[in-house]
């Protein structure tokens, strides 16, 4: 028998740190388990061999079916605040952490099953999660992570013959999410309002001695890393704002203390712009539209550094005054990075002060029309920087189009004052930072359905294309092409 996983180094630090933070549990049995895709480049990045993910042991493994050698299966414990309303206990309800590997250059993984099946705190829901759900999620890690945007990632998608109850009966899948750490801003909430402030600072240090080693034993370390985490998340926030992702759920327990993007349920990418899109059918007032993902990301620091005051002073009111301090970075460096996201989509290279106005004016009028995000982007490219030259490319197809016009000599005479005139060069820059593929819902929408009918193979089309988003792949043009009519208004929801 093939040994898979014989390579794999284990180190379950979360385990050792106690029945405080997680429980043991084994994953529930998948009926009939079926790989439907595995992604070789993560296995090979985790020192497992490829050979392998096609072998029956890798499937039973992965699915939950067999215990992981060496592994330490368990759930961990964490609330948070729900649509901003606070809910005191949620915590790992369908994923079980198999275990935590280093790989060869000493980083360390969390190989999570998601939809594994009832855990301490499934409250009472059934702890699987669907197959629609589960290649949605499988394919969102690996585009966010191949657009440059930090994310969990998947190493497997394994289907099974269980039934699971949702608006209609749907059929079970598990995947193996891979990160360096599924903790989340939660983790750290649920001890706080528990009134269990003890129990902060080791879980603050297994982040830091795993995560942050440049601020092992400082004595500032909490502040240090807190400021990180700030900081990370208001970056996080100015990439996704730049290639138009919508998380959808942006509650503080899908919050990574590490600025990861995670839980993929409702998400979705902007085809048509409207600065106040709602991916998340759910979300009836819209709490986590596209244009106030920045502001939320702000609230949800608030409440991290609100749930880790404890471990910033002794003196309460000191604490509040470092936590302000620490939050007080996130407003610039959104700003900074956004800004500098924006004029690099733009083609501009400098940075002068009008810039603001002439990259909000360009974003009002794809509002105001409701041109499609990405493409327009990719359309301005190709338009020369003389004046006169032939804007065609974009003015052609967009419905804005006395707004564009008005606002074309603008952006022509910023490049010109920057000589930006090389016009190739600059759509080169310009092809660099805005994506041609993304994942529409609709390509998603393909991929499941071809996955229900027991196909990975358009999962398998898909991500070839998504790992290469900047790059122009002219025998796949249609994937990057707006959806079609009768696909523009897939709703997706929190049911999964
Ligand atoms: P989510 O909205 O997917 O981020 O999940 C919010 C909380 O509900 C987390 O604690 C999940 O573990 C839990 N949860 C969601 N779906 C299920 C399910 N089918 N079974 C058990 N727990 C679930
Ligand atoms: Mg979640």
């Amino acid at each position: 028998m093939i040994q898979p996983l014989e390579p794999l180094r284990f180190d379950n630090r979360l385990a050792a740190l106690g029945e405080a933070y997680a429980t043991r549990v084994a994953p529930t049995p998948l009926r009939e388990p079926r790989l439907l895709h595995a992604n070789a480049a993560l296995a090979a990045q985790l020192g497992l061999d490829p050979g392998a993910l096609h072998s029956q042991a890798f499937v039973e493994i992965f699915a939950g079916n067999r215990p992981l050698p060496g592994g330490a299966p368990l759930a961990t414990l964490y609330a948070g605040h729900q649509f901003g309303v606070w809910v005191p206990q949620l915590g790992d309800g369908r994923a079980i952490l198999l275990g935590q590997i280093r790989d060869a250059a000493g980083a360390s993984w969390d190989l999570q099953l998601k939809g594994a099946g009832r855990t301490p705190y499934s409250r009472f829901a059934d702890g699987r999660a669907v197959i629609r759900s589960s290649v949605r999620e499988y394919l969102a890690g690996e585009a966010m992570h191949h657009l440059g945007i930090p994310s969990t990632r998947a190493l497997s998608l394994i289907v099974g013959d269980d039934p699971v109850h949702r608006e209609t009966i749907e059929r079970a899948a598990v995947i193996c999410r891979v990160a360096p750490s599924h903790i989340r801003f939660g983790h750290f909430e649920v001890f706080y309002y528990r009134g269990q402030p003890e129990r902060l600072a080791p879980l603050a240090d297994h982040v830091i001695d795993e995560h942050f080693p440049a601020l092992r034993g400082a004595p500032d370390r909490y502040a240090r890393w807190l400021g990180e985490v700030v900081e990370r998340t208001a970056r996080l926030m100015a990439q996704w704002q730049s290639v138009g992702f919508c998380h959808g759920v942006m509650n503080t327990d899908n919050m990574s203390v590490l600025g990861l993007t995670l839980d993929y349920g409702p998400y979705g990418f902007l085809d048509a712009f409207d600065a106040h899109h709602i991916c998340n059918h759910s979300d009836e007032g819209g709490r986590y539209a596209y244009d106030r993902q920045p502001a939320i990301g702000y609230w949800n620091c608030s409440r991290l550094l609100q749930a880790t005051l404890p471990l910033l002073d002794d003196d309460e009111n000191r604490a509040v005054e470092i936590a302000e301090g620490l939050l007080e970075r996130y407003g610039p460096v959104y700003g900074e990075t956004v800004t500098a996201r924006w004029r690099a989509k733009l083609g501009l290279r400098e940075a002068r002060d009008d810039d603001a106005a002439l990259i909000n004016r360009f974003l009002s009028l794809l509002h105001q029309g409701r041109a499609d995000f990405t493409l327009s982007f990719r359309r301005l490219a190709a338009v020369p920087a003389a004046d006169g030259g032939d804007a065609a490319a974009l003015r052609d197809w967009l419905p804005a189009v006395e707004a564009f016009d008005a606002w074309l000599p603008d952006w022509r005479a910023r490049l010109r004052a920057e000589d930006g005139t090389d016009d190739a060069a600059r759509a080169a820059r310009m092809n660099a930072v805005n994506p041609k593929y993304v994942l529409r819902n609709h390509l998603a929408q393909r991929a499941i359905e071809a996955a229900e009918r027991g196909s990975g193979a358009e999962i398998e089309r898909l991500l070839t294309i998504l790992r290469r988003p900047y790059d122009e792949q002219p025998e796949h043009e249609a994937y990057a092409a707006e959806p079609p009519a009768d696909a523009r208004h897939l709703t997706v929801s929190c049911s999964s």
